[in-house]
């Protein structure tokens, strides 16, 4: 493997099971001892009788509690910090639609190894400091923005923090400034190849583009590969969470066969929902990290409501870190309708084989005459609005497909392109208007 970047540390890319699993031991006790310093915890490990001494392995993890979004919500803003206040050099907060907003605070330490953590994987899907580099993503309190400016930045890249949105003055920038790589949600890119089009703007012929990172929303790999055929360049998903700093906690490498988690930062468990028991590999679970290295607010077991499963931890990129699928949704993404389980991913990833279809889509939930629906609109990708024999069967092919896909039979609507909103941040898949009449 080439890694020769001043700005990365090789020797944690490439360490061995048994090394991984050392460090995770050390770091695992510090973590513990830190975390012995914030009431909510101190009071936990007590009741338990659990100290530091008692981790012996990465798996004594299983010793210790679990942390949810409630608990920090219950905490806001300070009560999980375990370093005081003027030891913390940035806050970034969650947009708490539903109660109290969730707060993650940062010391220079852990902004300094976030940075490293980001450029680690800026590196590993092959950019270097000559690279052009467009944080096409919303800055402020998402920490798509900052985090991803100082990781490209501690990288050496030029650094261009456009921000979401504007696309025209987007794709002026990528001519300009001889843009290389973005990073963006996906369903923004989506969006961007649309406008290039309307612009007449090859992106083949008339941009150096050749790498975007995509993450911060759940994606299918039909879309993700939609993306790289529209651009010609290659998507690299990137995971993130604000609990664990931000983006940079997992991320594919040029294998493109999972998500790298960095072990040297988080232990990763994958666990039942339900009985909160470990599921074996290969089984989707709910995603469980602990963070080895955060100061500011260091988290045990935080329940991320993430559902994945494991698919290996050795790579033919050399890294073992462990590998994790793409995500399918948050279990709170998971809609149920007339008792069937169904992911929004699951939808897309139908629509997405559907050449005649656009990216966009929305699928809204509604109670008619006392039976729940979901009717499934989607963009298409040219106009032929008026050719009513194609339209129809397209609309029964795609029904047909979905339904062998979610079990139910959808409404299936197709309306023009640019008809459907689309959000600057996180795409909003599902309106559920059926929460109106509960
Ligand atoms: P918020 O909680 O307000 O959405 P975050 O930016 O912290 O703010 O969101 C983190 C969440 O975003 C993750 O828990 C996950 O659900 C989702 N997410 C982030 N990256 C990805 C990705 N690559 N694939 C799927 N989901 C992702
Ligand atoms: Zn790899």
């Amino acid at each position: 493997m080439n890694i020769d970047s001043p700005y990365l540390h090789p020797e944690y890319e490439t360490l061995s099971r048994e090394e991984i699993s050392k460090l995770q031991t050390e770091r695992l006790q510090e973590t513990v001892r830190r975390c012995a310093k914030v009431p909510f915890y101190e009071r936990k490990f007590r009741e338990m009788g659990i100290k530091a001494e008692d981790i012996t392995s990465p798996q004594d993890v299983r010793k210790l509690p679990f942390t949810t979004k409630q608990d920090l919500r219950d905490t806001y803003p300070f009560g999980l910090a375990a370093v005081p206040l003027t030891d913390c050099v940035r806050l970034h907060s969650s947009s708490g639609t539903t109660g109290n907003p969730t707060v993650i605070l940062h010391t220079k330490n852990d902004l300094d190894e976030w940075a490293n953590q980001v450029a680690r994987n800026l590196w590993m899907v092959g950019l270097r400091p000559d690279d052009v580099f467009q944080n096409s993503s919303g800055y402020g309190m998402f920490t798509g923005g900052l985090g991803f400016q100082y990781g490209a930045e501690r990288m050496g890249m030029l650094t261009v923090p456009a921000a979401a949105g504007n696309s025209l003055r987007q794709i002026k920038f990528i001519k300009d400034f001889g843009t290389t790589a973005i990073h963006a949600v996906p369903s923004y890119l989506t969006r961007l190849y649309e406008v290039m089009q309307e612009q007449g703007v090859d992106p083949r012929r008339d941009t150096k583009l050749r790498v975007f990172a995509i993450g911060a929303e759940p994606h299918s790999e039909e879309q993700r590969q939609r993306i790289e055929k529209m651009f010609g360049v290659k998507a690299y998903n990137s995971f993130g969470m604000s609990e664990m700093c931000g983006p940079g906690v997992g991320f594919e490498c040029q294998e493109q066969n999972g998500l790298h988690f960095w072990e040297d930062y988080y232990i990763v468990e994958i666990v039942n929902p339900e009985t909160l028991e470990p599921v074996p590999d290969g089984e989707i679970g709910e995603l469980v990290l602990t963070t080895l290295r955060r100061e500011a607010m260091p988290l045990i077991r935080y329940r991320t409501r993430d559902l994945t499963r494991v698919l290996g931890r050795t790579c033919p990129c050399g890294r073992n870190h462990i590998r994790l699928d793409r995500m399918r949704g948050r279990s709170d993404d998971m809609m149920v309708l007339r008792g069937v389980n169904i992911f929004p991913i699951q939808i897309e990833k139908i629509l997405m084989t559907f050449p005649e279809l656009a990216s966009n889509y929305l699928i809204t939930l509604t109670t008619d005459n006392d039976n729940d629906n979901m009717t499934v609109e989607v963009e298409l990708a040219e106009m032929f609005t008026d050719d009513y024999a194609r339209l129809q069967s397209l609309t029964k092919s795609i029904t047909r497909a979905l339904k062998d896909e979610i079990l139910l039979t959808p409404i299936v609507k197709l309306v023009p392109k640019g008809s459907l909103p689309v959000s600057e941040g996180k795409a909003v898949r599902v309106v559920d208007k059926r929460k109106v009449y509960q």
